[in-house]
């Protein structure tokens, strides 16, 4: 930013401002992989890997800087996963390609991927990432040096993504345009191009140690991750993808007659303007139904650099769905969250409970938005009150973080759940001190030792309250003794 979009955004959103300012000055990049230090690891002081790093910077534009801040050699491991796959997605998306030339490219891209000196010269002149296959010797090369188990995964991931792409891209050559019928072969198309990198990953993960190495086996989740951040994409490029006549709205959604839709192109014309946006909302209603899984995946992670790089798209993903819902702005121009919500949402993206808020923030802001004219109205409110319920049931709002690290935090006193906390930390005190009492008296009869009886905890004092109940009896009859003397001399009186 130059200093005249500055001054301007100083005077026109000052808040905005000010956020923008804070991340400039105190968000610092954790990680330089061109330093001496890092080559070992980030291969930078190999030429090809160099340019590997250029390519990450001209291609993922967004993801370049989460993927560099990641520990050791997984960026590195993570920046060929993202070039291999770019590659390919470079191929499926080249409509200049033929079916024919392109079908066989794609279902060998595993073992090209592996072939030294390999590269592919034929793509449009307008595709944007071409130079990347032109020069995909050099990535080759890298790939044949990175570790053989994360090889391994990354060949794997895309032998099985590069079948389903050339399936769908079939499909879409024979009917002129890409469409998609059913939710399920949206899920599909979702999980070949975006589950499958979730699987990936979560995989490579775990073969670095850095993730428990349970989490590559977490598939429902890993694809849950995917699916979220393909399907936020999917909804917001509408019109660019339109205009390229590229329709990834499952007909299921768009399709149904209360819409009254003949093609998905219909929706940006006047007059369409309610109907699409009962549209929009079912398909950001379909997006919802992942986020419980990818605040579930968040919160297995333990690495921090891992953490950020998951989280920082995933929040992006639920702000950009928000930003979306109920607005008719998406289906004319791409609309995009502003700059300083980025650098928020990329300085907040630290750790499940922070996280988990942003994810309620945007959901209360979804449900807010929500009008009853809608028919997927109630839908929506049970998907934002889902998301509300995983929110209380992992990070429960009576309990208080304290605003200082390391210490302990604070419990609600006007919240009923704190008191049966505390009722049920004294019953669990209880039976631990019990059972602690019980080990030591087994442990003194194996030795032979005297058994000290445990000392009584206190309890009930019962003597104290009969002594108290008896003098309490005497005192009443001696008064009503006194009383019926009275009485019975004032009588005869
Ligand atoms: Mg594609």
């Amino acid at each position: 930013m130059g200093a005249a979009a500055w001054l301007t955004l100083l005077l026109t959103h000052p808040i905005e401002f000010r956020t923008l300012l804070q991340f400039w000055l105190f968000h610092e990049q954790k990680r330089d992989i061109t330093s001496m230090k890092e080559h070992a690891t980030s291969g930078w002081d190999r030429q090809t890997m160099r340019r590997c790093w250029e390519f990450l910077d001209m291609t993922s534009r967004s993801f370049a800087a989460v993927i560099k801040e990641v520990e050791g050699d997984l960026a590195r491991t993570i920046c060929m996963f993202y070039l291999v796959l770019r590659g390919l997605d470079t191929i499926e998306d080249d409509m200049t390609i033929p079916d024919d030339v392109k079908q066989p490219i794609l279902r060998s891209f595993h073992k090209l991927t592996v072939t030294p000196g390999w590269t592919y010269n034929d793509c449009g002149p307008k595709e944007k990432d071409r130079q990347l296959l032109v020069e995909y010797d050099k990535v080759i090369e890298e790939v044949n040096l990175l570790d053989p188990e994360y090889r391994s995964i990354i060949l794997d991931i895309t032998e099985k993504m590069e079948n389903g792409m050339a399936d769908f891209a079939h499909r879409a050559a024979t009917a002129g345009a890409t469409y998609i019928d059913k939710i399920e072969d949206y899920d599909l198309y979702c999980h070949y191009v975006a589950g499958l990198v979730g699987e990936g990953l979560s995989r490579l993960f775990s073969a670095s140690k850095k993730e428990v190495s349970w989490l590559g086996t977490q598939l429902e989740i890993s694809n849950s991750m995917g699916l979220l951040l393909q399907k936020t994409n999917i909804i917001r490029d509408y019109r660019e993808d339109c205009d390229d006549k590229r329709y990834f709205w499952p007909k299921e959604i768009w399709g149904r007659k209360e819409y009254g839709f003949q093609e998905m192109k219909d929706m940006y014309a006047p007059g369409a303007e309610q109907r699409g946006q009962w549209v929009q909302s079912e398909m950001i209603l379909d997006a919802l139904r992942h986020s419980t899984d990818a605040l579930d995946y968040l919160r297995l992670l333990k690495n921090q650099s891992v953490f950020a790089f998951c989280a920082i798209p995933v929040t992006m993903a639920i702000a950009t769905l928000d930003l979306c819902f109920m607005n008719p702005a998406m289906f004319q121009r791409n609309i995009k969250i502003r700059k300083a919500e980025a650098a928020s949402l990329i300085m907040r993206s630290t750790n499940p409970r922070d996280v988990a808020d942003i994810f309620r923030q945007h959901c209360r802001s979804i449900h807010a938005k929500a009008v009853p004219e809608d028919p997927n109205f109630l839908r929506i409110s049970v998907a934002c009150g889902k998301v509300e319920q995983w929110c209380e049931q992992n990070f429960p709002s009576f309990v208080r973080m304290p605003s200082t690290a390391g210490n302990p935090p604070t419990f609600d006193s006007e919240d009923a759940r704190t008191s049966i906390l505390k009722k049920s930390q004294e019953i669990d005190q209880t039976i631990t001190h019990r059972k602690r009492m019980a080990q030591l008296q087994e442990k003194q009869v194996a030795h032979g030792d005297q058994v000290k009886p445990a000392p009584e905890q206190p309890g009930i004092p019962w003597e104290l309250f009969a002594l108290f109940g008896a003098i309490f009896a005497i005192l009443l009859l001696c008064i009503l003794g006194v009383v019926w003397i009275v009485v019975k001399f004032s009588d005869s009186s």
